[in-house]
C-alpha cells in the first residue's frame, strides 16, 4: 500500500527530464501535471522555458498530454498555445483520465511516464493506474486552497517514509 505513495523517480524540475534519457528507457509519452509542475499555480501562461521543453519533446517524437484537476479555463488557456492535448477537472488520483490519455496516445502503459508535484494526486494516481511516476519539487511553496490540505497530509506521509528509510532524496 505504502509503495503507491512512492514515485519511481524524484527530480528537481521537469527541465531535468530530457528526451534522450526517456527514449533510452523506451518512453514515448509523457502525462504531466500543470500547476506547480510546469509553472507556478498562479501563473497563467507557459514560460519560454516550458515552450522550449515542449518543443524538445515534440522534436524527439515524445507525445505530451497535460492532465490537471484544475478547471477548463485555466488548463485550456495554458495548453492551447502549446498545441498540446489536455484534460481538465481530471479528478486525480482517480485513474480514468490517465487511462483515457494512454489510449488516445496509442501507447502502452510502460511507454508513458507520469510527472507531477503532488504525491496524493499525481504520484498516487499514476501508480494506481500502473505508470512510471516522476515527482518534481513544486515550483513555488504556495498552493491553491485544496492543495494546501493535501500538502499537510503529504508532509506526514513523506516524514513517515523518511523515518522508515524509504526515501533518500533531499527536500
Ligand atoms: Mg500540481
Amino acid at each position: 500500500m505504502l509503495s503507491n505513495f512512492l514515485p519511481n523517480e524524484h527530480v528537481k524540475s521537469v527541465f531535468d527530464i530530457q528526451p534522450e534519457t526517456l527514449k533510452r528507457q523506451g518512453i514515448k509519452g509523457i502525462i504531466t501535471d500543470l500547476d506547480n509542475t510546469l509553472v507556478a499555480w498562479d501563473v497563467k501562461d507557459a514560460t519560454p522555458e516550458v515552450i522550449q521543453w515542449f518543443k524538445l519533446m515534440k522534436d524527439h517524437d515524445i507525445k505530451v498530454t497535460i492532465i490537471s484537476n484544475n478547471n477548463q479555463e485555466r488548463v485550456q488557456v495554458f495548453s492551447d498555445p502549446l498545441e498540446t492535448p489536455f484534460v481538465y477537472s481530471a479528478r486525480k488520483p482517480l485513474g480514468r483520465a490517465f487511462k483515457t490519455v494512454a489510449k488516445e496516445m496509442n501507447l502502452k502503459r510502460e511507454e508513458i511516464v507520469v510527472i507531477g508535484d503532488q504525491i496524493l494526486t499525481d504520484v498516487l494516481g499514476g501508480n494506481f493506474a500502473g505508470f512510471y511516476t516522476i515527482l518534481v519539487v513544486p515550483i513555488v511553496q504556495t498552493d491553491g486552497k485544496i492543495t494546501r490540505i493535501n500538502r499537510k497530509i503529504e508532509r506526514r506521509i513523506l516524514n513517515y517514509m523518511r523515518r522508515k528509510g524509504k526515501i533518500s532524496w533531499e527536500e
